[in-house]
């Protein structure tokens, strides 16, 4: 891989930081622009005094003037609870903030990825989705900030590689989750460790029959890396997850076993628009990536267990 510099926009987030340190690895240097509205410096903190890391607070709303090779757009806060708080931000990120990076792109002729998710499937009724399903999402609905502004993130990044040439790789990231998760994201997996490590009851919502795929962190970013350096005539929307599905009630068990303790699972009202089923059909990633996840959830789910652990159970000392 030649070194190169790389822009990262959400690069103090979850995935965000996994994916600077990886970059770091590979030789490049790194620029992580990030307005911490749900990431942390102590996601990055290991980076500061690394001599190719260089970072930067910025939002994404607002244009950028940097001199970069590749783009990698993440910057968005991803679970329900964080993206629903300010909708009119979160649709803001995804969409003035996309202009913002293709505009970027175009000028420096800088190829960029777009962490597009799952949830421009919607509710799906096609099970599992494959790439050419074109989703069923309310567009009125608490989710549709995020789901519409992802969708039409997506409008945006095919158009400007029509309209202006822009190289881009769309990604429709699935369920992803691992250390660096933040503990008051309210996502599932957060959610089900922290209260089994605290001894408070697991709450599920809803009657715990919904299902999900979940894809550890590593399998994702060796993805990311793949993608942003495949042909340019691959574009995507690829889908990267990992399709092993299991239901929320299945999760909670599971966790509470390798957790241990004595939390109870208490069952609670199911939120409005909670998809009912996800799987990634990623026929398309292994053929075109030669990717495919390895990271068994038992495996992953100890590695993240381990980390909710380091950092102690008091989640305001992380936040
Ligand atoms: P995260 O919330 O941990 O990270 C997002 C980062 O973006 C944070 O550091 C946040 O401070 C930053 N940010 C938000 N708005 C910004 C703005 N306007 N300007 C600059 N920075 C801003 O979430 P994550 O799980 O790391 O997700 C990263 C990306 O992947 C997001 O775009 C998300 O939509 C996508 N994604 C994640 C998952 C998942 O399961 N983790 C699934 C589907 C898609
Ligand atoms: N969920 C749950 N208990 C929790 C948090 C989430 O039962 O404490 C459910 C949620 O309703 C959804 C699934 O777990 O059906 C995954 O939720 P998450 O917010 O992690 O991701 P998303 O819904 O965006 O896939």
């Amino acid at each position: 891989m030649n070194n190169k510099k790389i822009l990262v926009t959400g690069g103090a987030g979850f995935l965000g930081s996994h994916l600077c340190d990886r970059l770091l690895e590979c030789g490049h240097e790194v620029l992580c622009v990030d307005n911490y509205y749900t990431g942390t410096k102590s996601n990055i903190i290991h980076l500061l005094s690394h001599p190719h890391f260089e970072l930067m607070r910025h939002d994404i709303t607002f244009p950028l003037y940097v001199e970069v090779d590749h783009i990698y757009n993440l910057a968005c806060p991803a679970s329900p609870i964080h993206y629903q708080h300010d909708p009119v931000q979160t649709t803001k990120t995804c969409v003035h903030g996309s202009i913002n990076m293709l505009g970027l792109a175009k000028r420096m002729h800088a190829r960029i990825l777009q962490a597009s998710t799952s949830e421009v499937y919607g509710d799906p009724e096609v099970h599992p989705q494959p790439e050419s399903y074109w989703g069923r999402v309310n567009p009125m609905g608490s989710r549709s900030c995020y789901d519409e502004g992802k969708r039409c993130a997506e409008t945006l990044f095919f158009d400007y590689h029509r309209q202006h040439g822009v190289e881009i790789k769309v990604m429709r990231i699935f369920n992803t989750y691992g250390p660096r998760m933040h503990p008051q994201d309210g996502r599932v997996i957060s959610n089900f460790i922290m209260q089994a490590l605290q001894g408070h009851d697991l709450t599920i919502f809803g009657d715990g029959q919904q299902t999900r795929s979940f894809c550890y962190v590593d399998d994702m970013i060796e993805a990311m890396l793949r993608l942003m350096e495949s042909s340019s005539l691959f574009t995507g929307p690829v889908n990267i997850g990992n399709p092993q599905e299991i239901t929320i009630l299945e999760l909670a068990e599971k966790i509470l076993y390798l957790v241990g303790g004595k939390s109870k699972l208490i069952f609670l009202p199911l939120p409005s628009d909670d998809p009912r089923q996800r799987q990634p059909d990623i026929s398309l990633a292994k053929s075109k990536l030669g990717w495919a996840p390895k990271v068994a959830l038992d495996e992953g789910l100890q590695h993240t267990i381990a980390y909710f652990r380091s950092i102690g159970l008091s989640p305001s000392q992380n936040c």
